[in-house]
């Protein structure tokens, strides 16, 4: 009895501690004007480490237990493989602005200059605003654009092909659909002439937000809290978007501001929408790394 109590307190504040330790970690190690690329992936992997010891710990569904994934490896390599695309992805964005910028015979010199970036707001909102242009162009247009466009599907059903949520499963992405990710994201902000102080909050969010989103962390809100799930990125709200019924895959969209959601029409809030089962109804998901890498290009039917 005591120990109920004990748990279900512990789960009202483990989301709190985890994702406010880790802002407060970042806070504490980033040098002013000069953000550490080195820190950020230290970042990275130490929260994973530690949502992933707090899944065997204080699991939210004891069925999915990471270590019992026999995809476990191969999630793990195409996360190293993403991870790698993504740090490549910040000068991408810069070379996509330079094509611009000579494709339009000058006309769009200013980009990148920072003449658009309203660098004298608050750095704290500033990282915000970061954060909402980063979610409409990835998840409210690309991760749309998955969903509904065959080709784009192909790269995206990885992710989805999953019998079991945890922590790894937000590595697992196709090393294209992690570059296009990273890409998108970060392309309006470069195209803005946002800080790189900014673009690493912004980036930092995002990843620290994709691992706790996909644990499998007993990280509970009470019912007075229930409309966290329309602000802040939650667990609950993810899950939804990884239902096996199409309805409500086709929902939650925005995996780091989910009031995008409330202004596209695509909000569903999961204590109205229980998920029966999460994955794929139909999965032509090859079990091999290889043959994940080569899906989204095999020729279907
Ligand atoms: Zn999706
Ligand atoms: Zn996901």
């Amino acid at each position: 009895m005591a120990l109920a109590t004990v748990q279900l307190w512990g789960s009202y504040i483990t989301y709190w501690t985890v994702l406010g330790g880790f802002m407060a970690l970042a806070w504490w190690g980033a040098v002013p004007g000069d953000p550490s690329w080195a820190w950020f992936l230290t970042l990275a992997f130490a929260n994973f480490v530690v949502l992933a010891s707090l899944e065997q710990l204080v699991p939210r569904q004891r069925r999915f237990d990471l270590r019992k994934d026999d995809q476990k490896w191969n999630d793990a390599i195409h996360g190293i493989f993403v991870s790698i695309a993504s740090l490549i992805d910040h000068r991408l964005a810069e070379l996509v602005c330079l094509g611009l910028v000579i494709a339009s015979g000058g006309m769009l010199d200013g980009l990148t200059s920072a003449s658009l970036w309203p660098a004298g707001l608050p750095f704290a909102v500033q990282v915000a605003l970061g954060v909402i242009l980063w979610a409409v162009s990835a998840d409210v247009v690309l991760h749309r654009a998955y969903h509904r466009i065959d080709a784009l599907w192909r790269l995206h059903e990885l992710h989805h092909d999953t019998s079991g949520m945890h922590v790894l499963v937000s590595a697992r992405q196709h090393v294209g659909e992690g570059l296009l990710n990273a890409l998108f994201g970060i392309l309006p902000l470069v195209m803005l002439g946002a800080p790189e102080s900014v673009i690493w909050w912004t980036a930092l969010w995002t990843v620290l937000v994709g691992n706790q989103i996909h644990s499998n962390v007993d990280q509970r809100f009470p019912a007075w809290l229930g409309w966290v799930h329309y602000v802040l990125p939650t667990p609950q709200f993810h899950y939804v978007h990884h239902s096996r019924d199409g309805r409500q895959q086709l929902s939650n969209f925005s995996g780091f501001v989910p009031w995008l959601d409330i202004v596209t029409g695509s909000h569903r809030h999961p204590d109205r929408n229980p998920v029966a089962q999460i994955g794929l109804e139909h999965s032509s998901m090859p079990a091999t790394i290889v043959g994940q890498l080569a899906h989204p290009f095999r020729r279907t039917g």
